[in-house]
């Protein structure tokens, strides 16, 4: 037993008998070739892609199933012809987020999408200047689109999250980002972790920050009394697998956003989407038996052990800690990837 999991007491633990919350990839098309991408999207269809009749059968299945809350995502949704015709049937049925580089989103984008039952807009941006943020994705512009994606999602009353994945480039752009948000009238702004996923993966070294540097990039960040903050580290992120369940655009049952280059629970065109969530190794993720934890995030959240993704993709082992923790980090140094992963060449 570790220091870590010896201090502090666990909270009892949540156990789902149904999936609650749920992540729909509508395509992997999109209209930007960000460095980052962890879909590795391209620009064009790919040809495996679930039809519309398909993602409203996938969708009633959800529903079914016990999914409330769904956050809809590419590849760029906005790119999918067909796409607010899907949004459409499941807004009716839960909770709908739908995130997208906002490059696509004008006013009459925006009525549309309100039209089909949509009230909460996801916008990720890579930085806070023209400069870095066009870097990462791959076309200059691409920033004052994105911007005016964000100024009339909130001119058109959605609740609008704005997000920012930190990297190398635009970790020293962290409270730029945060204070040009505030000025644009965002309420909610989250700032993300790298995950060694899809593209990303070919461009960590350009990329990836050290433990350290992120913590340090995190420290001393001025938050406008308004305006709520979410960082996907330790201890506010945890474990949440437990409350997990995701499926790709070609219907393949993955977990969440974050497993789909390591886990698949079978495709939901076959195999009903509950059954797929009762897959063992996914009871076992939703589990939370890790062999290490620190007691911060048992203690408050009744989850253990950080992200299984980055777990697994820097150690191989579904059990062990989130190596993005400082409490239990083990001395993996974070800006290197394992060689299993360079060498599965995606
Ligand atoms: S990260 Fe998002 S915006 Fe960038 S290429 Fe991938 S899907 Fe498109
Ligand atoms: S712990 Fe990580 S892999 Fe599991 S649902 Fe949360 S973000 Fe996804």
């Amino acid at each position: 037993m570790t220091e870590a999991t010896m201090a502090g007491p666990t909270a009892p633990k949540l156990e789902l008998h149904r999936p609650v919350k749920s992540w729909l990839q509508v395509t992997a098309t999109c209209n930007l070739q960000c460095k980052q991408c962890y879909g590795d999207c391209t620009p064009e269809p790919k040809s495996d892609e679930m039809t519309v009749d398909q993602f409203h059968q996938v969708l009633d299945d959800m529903a079914d199933s016990g999914v409330i809350e769904l956050l809809v995502e590419g590849g760029e949704p906005l790119q999918r012809p067909d796409v607010l015709d899907i949004l459409a049937h499941a807004a009716p049925r839960m909770l709908v987020r739908l995130r997208t580089n906002g490059t696509l989103l004008d006013e009459a984008m925006a009525d549309r999408v309100r039209a089909a039952g949509i009230r909460n807009l996801c916008i990720d941006f890579m930085g806070a200047t023209p400069e870095t943020h066009d870097w990462h994705v791959g076309e200059p512009g691409a920033f004052e689109k994105t911007l005016n994606g964000l100024k009339v999602s909130l001119a058109a009353g959605f609740e609008t999250l704005a997000l920012v994945i930190m990297t190398k480039r635009n970790a020293g752009e962290i409270q730029q980002f945060i204070d040009l948000c505030a000025a644009a009238g965002v309420r909610r702004v989250g700032i993300l972790r790298l995950y060694p996923l899809g593209r990303a993966k070919r461009h960590w070294k350009a990329m990836a920050l050290s433990l350290p540097e992120q913590m340090a990039a995190l420290e001393d960040l001025n938050v406008p009394d308004d305006v709520h903050l979410m960082r996907s580290w330790h201890p506010r992120d945890a474990n949440c697998c437990w409350q997990a369940s995701g499926v790709d655009a070609r219907g393949q049952s993955v977990g969440c956003s974050y497993l789909r280059d390591f886990a698949d629970f079978g495709n939901v065109l076959e195999t009903p989407f509950l059954e797929t969530w009762k897959h063992p190794l996914f009871v076992k993720l939703r589990s939370r038996d890790i062999e290490d934890h620190c007691p911060d995030c048992a203690s408050t959240q009744g989850s253990a052990g950080g992200c299984r993704s980055t777990a697994y993709a820097f150690t191989g082992d579904w059990d062990a800690p989130d190596p993005y923790c400082t409490t239990t980090n083990r001395g993996i140094d974070v800006q290197l990837l394992p060689t299993r992963l360079l060498s599965e060449g995606t």
